[in-house]
């Protein structure tokens, strides 16, 4: 069990990966071979101390000091470069030399995405910022290395992928303009062909990360159609190979709620110089810009991107929870710690539980081959479990930042405690990389388009199966797969409702399959966790979410009698191991 959270001042200065055995459970979990279980443990355990103990302070001192954009230099000329404090360029480039974005091109071997995702929650406990960031420069990485012409290609895949922060380029996405936000397809703005080359025009007005060096841009060749089928996807640096812009203005710097470190923009292209993304640079032919396709390879992007959103979510959670659960420890009200009154401890033991479903969902989207049964299934899986995860994450994020601040009082409320920052960064990411409302629809176009719940189902019919045979599980099995029989029967029966109906209900069956996959993928982890390490803890998490989210219980449970907040407390919030003898079935 860890020690007594009043055995700290605050979370920062800790190792944060050694205070969350649940990250190790999860990486034990998704990693069975014991060598990339140890690579893991390499890679992601350094993390927990970089982060907590160096990066989070750092974080701090730029929330309060964000970066300005210093239009003109001394002499007068137009620079447009944008100034940042000395914390946020120190923690980026700690974050580049142990590899945060180049892993996988300097590793020898391959990394797991489960390891890559553990790095990216305990960096979103500090500062989801220079995530989004990083973050994007390795969604542009990609795009680059799968999608580039030759010519450019290698060059540019090193420098997004160094570990010298010197010689790092960074990278980012522009997507939405003034009129086309959700609605990208009204984007205007154009691409013109320029031997094998091409030239854009237009505004982009959200850019975040606005002074990286290569960016991944959507817009309209010539003659394409209206709409989304007329994108295409643009590779565009900043600079010329002289250092001069690329025909790229940065406009203003945008006023922003939280997420301060990262500057978010509104930039100018005029006549930026840009290579298509997966265009044929031999032939150079303008028509394979107007192939349709254009679209989806900025969805590839968009959809790592917002896995990395729901880790942003679920890292804001952890850090309102260990900052909750410590304060919590040493405050004292009519002489006696706070986290003794059972509404605090019913706070504390919720805020853990939802953020080990949120957890389990989403570590399921970079595990999800381990589960499936095969290739196919386990790209569907990731298609309906991504959106899934990100409206889930991200919306209780703001809940859990919410409730962590008021469990400070009043001292939550100011600037000089860090939990205010957490609740005004979650907010962000709710928005990003789609509203609540278009991941919903997305779910509903991945059932529709691609039946992409019956592989959820599948995925969640199995972890039944693996929970089966557990006594102190029945309960919570049986009632899971009787909303797994409803849910998916009502997926069918919204199918043939009229279109406005079906939208209607669209976010509330998206909700529906997010409880459904956490309380399945929790059980499943609870009886993996009976059977290996003969500990009921993980039930416990399981049996409370699944009374909490699915249970129909009469008078919303006014008069159950279930204790768990109250006597298992120290255990569920210390990690500590629960007998299953202590349960009742
Ligand atoms: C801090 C920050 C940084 C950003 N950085 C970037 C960036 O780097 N690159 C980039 O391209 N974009 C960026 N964005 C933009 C972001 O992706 C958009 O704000 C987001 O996609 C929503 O678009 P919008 O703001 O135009 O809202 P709108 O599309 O106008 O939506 C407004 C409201 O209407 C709802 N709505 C819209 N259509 C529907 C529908 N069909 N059904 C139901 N509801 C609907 C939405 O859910 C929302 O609640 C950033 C945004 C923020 C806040």
């Amino acid at each position: 069990m860890l020690a007594d959270y009043a055995e700290h001042d605050q979370a920062i200065g800790l190792d944060w990966y050694a205070l969350d055995p649940n990250l190790s459970f999860l990486l034990d979990r998704h990693l069975p071979e014991a060598d990339d279980r140890k690579f893991a443990e390499e890679h992601v355990s350094e993390y927990g101390e970089l982060v907590g103990q160096v990066l989070a302070a750092r974080a701090e001192i730029t929330d309060a000091n964000g970066p300005v954009l210093q239009r003109y230099d001394q002499w007068g000329y137009d620079v447009g470069e944008v100034v940042h404090n000395p914390n946020w360029t120190a923690n980026k480039a700690d974050l580049v030399r142990t590899g945060f974005v180049g892993l996988s091109h300097h590793a020898g071997r391959s990394v797991p995405a489960v390891v890559t995702a553990a790095r990216a929650y305990l960096l979103s406990q500090c500062e989801t910022a220079a995530y989004c960031a990083l973050g994007m420069t390795g969604g542009a990485a990609d795009i680059v290395e799968r999608h580039a012409p030759l010519s450019i290609r290698d060059v540019f895949v090193s420098r997004l992928n160094s570990l010298d922060p010197d010689e790092a380029w960074e990278g980012g996405m522009f997507l939405t303009e003034r009129q086309g936000g959700s609605d990208v397809g009204a984007n205007t703005t154009r691409a013109v062909a320029d031997g094998g080359e091409w030239l854009l025009f237009g505004d982009k007005h959200f850019c975040s990360n606005v002074d990286a060096d290569v960016f991944i841009v959507l817009a309209r060749p010539e003659g394409a159609p209206e709409g989304t089928r007329g994108l295409a996807t643009f590779i565009v640096p900043s600079r010329q190979p002289d250092g001069s812009p690329n025909g790229f203005t940065i406009k203003r710097l945008k006023p922003k709620l939280g997420t301060v470190g990262v500057p978010t923009g509104e930039v100018g292209l005029d006549g930026a110089r840009a290579w298509l993304a997966g265009g044929d640079p031999k032939t150079a032919d303008p028509g394979a810009a107007r192939d349709g396709r254009g679209i989806n390879r900025m969805m590839e992007m968009v959809n790592s991107s917002r896995f990395g959103v729901a880790l942003m979510g679920l890292g804001i959670h952890r850090r309102s929870f260990l900052d909750a659960a410590i304060y919590a420890a040493r405050r004292t009200q009519w002489g006696q710690r706070i986290d003794r009154y059972p509404l605090v401890r019913e706070t504390l033991v919720d805020l853990l539980v939802d953020l080990e479903a949120g957890m389990a969902i989403t570590f399921e989207c970079a595990g999800a081959l381990r589960g499936a049964v095969d290739q196919d299934e386990a790209r569907l899986v990731r298609r309906i479990l991504i959106p899934l995860a990100k409206m889930r994450s991200t919306r209780v994020a703001l809940w859990a930042a919410s409730s962590a601040l008021e469990i400070f009082g009043g001292n939550g409320y100011m600037h000089d405690w860090p939990i205010a920052r957490q609740l005004r960064d979650a907010q962000c990411h709710t928005i990003w990389e789609g509203t609540e409302n278009i991941l919903a629809i997305d779910v509903r176009r991945a059932i529709r388009g691609e039946q992409a719940h019956l592989a959820l189902g599948s995925r969640i019919d199995r972890a039944l199966d693996a929970a089966t045979g557990q006594r102190v599980l029945a309960s919570s099995v049986d009632v899971i797969a009787q909303t797994r029989r409803e849910a998916w029967a009502a997926i069918d029966v919204l199918a043939a409702a009229p279109e406005d109906l079906a939208l209607l209900q669209s976010r509330r069956l998206a909700e529906l399959l997010a409880d459904t996959a956490e309380a399945a993928l929790l059980v499943e982890e609870a009886a993996w966790s009976l059977d290996h390490q003969g500990d009921a803890r993980k039930a416990v998490v399981a049996r409370r979410f699944v009374m909490r989210k699915l249970a129909d219980l009469p008078l919303r449970g006014l008069l159950d009698d279930d204790r768990t907040v109250l006597d298992q407390f120290e255990p569920l919030v210390r990690y500590g191991k629960i007998e299953p003898g202590a349960l009742v079935a």
